[in-house]
C-alpha cells in the first residue's frame, strides 16, 4: 500500500493584499476565480485593493458594486479597501466608504492604475481625513520613491494611526520600520513571495513576466529579506496577487509599455512550507506571518475552527493548465518546488474543502474590526 503523506493542520491564512481586478478593464481575473485560487491556497480571508484598472474604488457606488459581486461569486470572506488619491477628489465619498472598508490604500508610487510618483506631503490631507473617519482602520502604503521616514512620522507618529508598509523589496526599509517600532509607533511591514523567491536576475530571462512594482530585488537582498522574515523583523507575507493575462504581458514586452504585477496566491503557503522543510523559516513564523499578524493588522481574529489541513507532499510547479487556479492562467513560480496540498479547509463552522475538493462557499463581506472569521 502506498504511504500516505504526513498531514499538518494549521490556522487558515489571511492575505491583506490582493487584486481581484473585478470590476475593471483588466479581464485576467474575477472575484470568483481569484477567491477560488485563494481558498485552494489555504486562505480564509483576502483583502482586495482599490486600484481596479479603469474602475478604482473611489466611491460608495463602486464599493457597493464590488460587495454585491463578492456576495454573488466569492468562495471565501473578502474585505475591501477604500482608495483615495490626490487626483481622485473623493473626500465627500470617503465618509460613506469608510464604514464598508477594512482600511485605506495609498499609492505614492507608479503602478497599475497610478502613473506618477507622489511625495508624502501630497497625501497628508487624505490621511488626516481618514484618521478622523476611521481611526482604527489601517493606512496601507505603496511607497514608491517617497521618503519612508516622512510617511511613518506623519501617519504613525503625528496621527498615531496604524500604518502598514506594503511589499518591501529592500532591507533598509525594514530597518526604518524597526526603528519606528522601537519608538512605539504602530507600524508594520510586509514582504511578497516574489521578493523572497525570485530575484532581479529573472527580469533578464522573463522580461515583463517578472515585472512588478516595487521591482524584484538583487539576490543578496532577497536572502536578507527571507532572513528578516524568518526572524520576525518583517511582520507578514502578503501575496500582492496582481493578475494580468499572458497576452497583456506579451503586449507590454513587445511595445516597451509597462504591465506591473504577477499572480500566484495559490502557491504562497506551499512555497513557504518548502522553505520550512529547507530550514529557512519555522512553521511558527509561517503561521504568524500569514495568519495571526495579517489578521491583527486589519483588526480581525480567526476562530480556532478556521483552519486548513495540508497533505505535506512535495511537488513541482510545472503545469500551468493543471495547477494554476487564478484566471490569469500562469504563474511566476513555474519550475519551483513546493510542499503541501490542501486536504481540508474550514471557515468557522463551515467546511469548504473536504478530501481536496471544494464542498462549500462562504461569500462574506468583512467590514468591521473585531469580526471573527
Ligand atoms: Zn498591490
Amino acid at each position: 500500500m502506498p504511504k500516505l503523506p504526513e498531514t499538518i493542520t494549521i490556522p487558515s491564512a489571511v492575505d491583506i493584499h490582493v487584486h481581484l481586478r473585478e470590476p475593471s478593464t483588466n479581464k485576467a481575473e474575477t472575484i470568483e476565480s481569484g477567491s477560488k485560487a485563494a481558498l485552494l491556497g489555504g486562505f480564509a480571508l483576502i483583502c482586495d485593493m482599490s486600484n481596479n484598472p479603469g474602475r478604482p474604488t473611489w466611491t460608495l457606488r463602486r464599493t457597493m458594486d464590488k460587495h454585491n459581486r463578492i456576495w454573488r461569486t466569492s468562495y471565501i470572506p473578502v474585505a475591501t479597501y477604500a482608495g483615495s488619491q490626490p487626483e481622485s477628489n473623493n473626500e465627500r465619498e470617503l465618509p460613506k466608504m469608510a464604514p464598508l472598508s477594512i482600511g485605506l490604500k495609498s499609492y505614492l508610487g507608479e503602478t497599475t492604475g497610478n502613473s506618477r510618483e507622489y511625495a508624502a506631503a501630497d497625501f497628508k490631507d487624505i490621511w488626516q481625513l481618514w484618521d478622523l473617519l476611521a481611526p482604527e482602520k489601517p493606512i496601507m502604503i505603496h511607497r514608491g520613491s517617497a521618503d519612508l521616514d516622512e510617511i511613518i512620522s506623519f501617519t504613525a507618529g503625528e496621527l498615531g494611526h496604524r500604518t502598514h508598509i506594503c511589499h518591501t523589496n529592500h532591507p533598509d526599509e525594514v530597518e526604518i520600520v524597526h526603528r519606528a517600532k522601537r519608538e512605539g509607533l504602530p507600524v508594520t511591514i510586509g514582504v511578497c513571495p516574489h521578493h523572497i523567491f525570485k530575484t532581479s536576475h529573472d527580469v533578464l530571462t522573463e522580461g515583463e513576466f517578472a515585472k512588478m512594482q516595487p521591482p524584484l530585488a538583487h539576490q543578496t537582498d532577497t536572502e536578507k529579506l527571507m532572513h528578516l522574515l524568518a526572524e520576525g523583523y518583517i511582520d507578514i507575507v502578503e501575496s500582492d496577487h496582481a493578475p494580468h493575462t499572458k497576452a497583456k504581458k506579451w503586449g507590454a514586452e513587445h511595445t516597451s509599455g509597462s504591465c506591473y504585477g504577477v499572480p500566484g496566491i495559490e502557491f504562497v503557503i506551499p512555497l513557504l512550507l518548502r522553505a520550512e522543510k529547507k530550514g529557512r523559516i519555522s512553521r511558527e513564523r509561517i503561521v504568524n506571518a500569514t495568519s495571526t499578524m495579517p489578521a491583527y493588522i486589519v483588526g480581525l481574529s480567526l476562530s480556532p475552527y478556521t483552519k486548513v489541513t495540508w497533505a505535506m507532499e512535495e511537488f513541482r510547479i510545472e503545469d500551468e493548465q493543471e495547477q494554476v487556479i487564478s484566471g490569469s492562467g500562469w504563474t511566476p513560480y513555474l519550475g519551483m518546488l513546493a510542499v503541501g496540498k490542501v486536504q481540508r479547509a474550514t471557515v468557522k463552522d463551515k467546511e469548504l474543502i473536504c478530501d481536496g475538493l471544494i464542498v462549500g462557499e462562504k461569500p462574506q463581506i468583512v467590514t468591521r474590526r473585531g469580526t471573527i472569521i
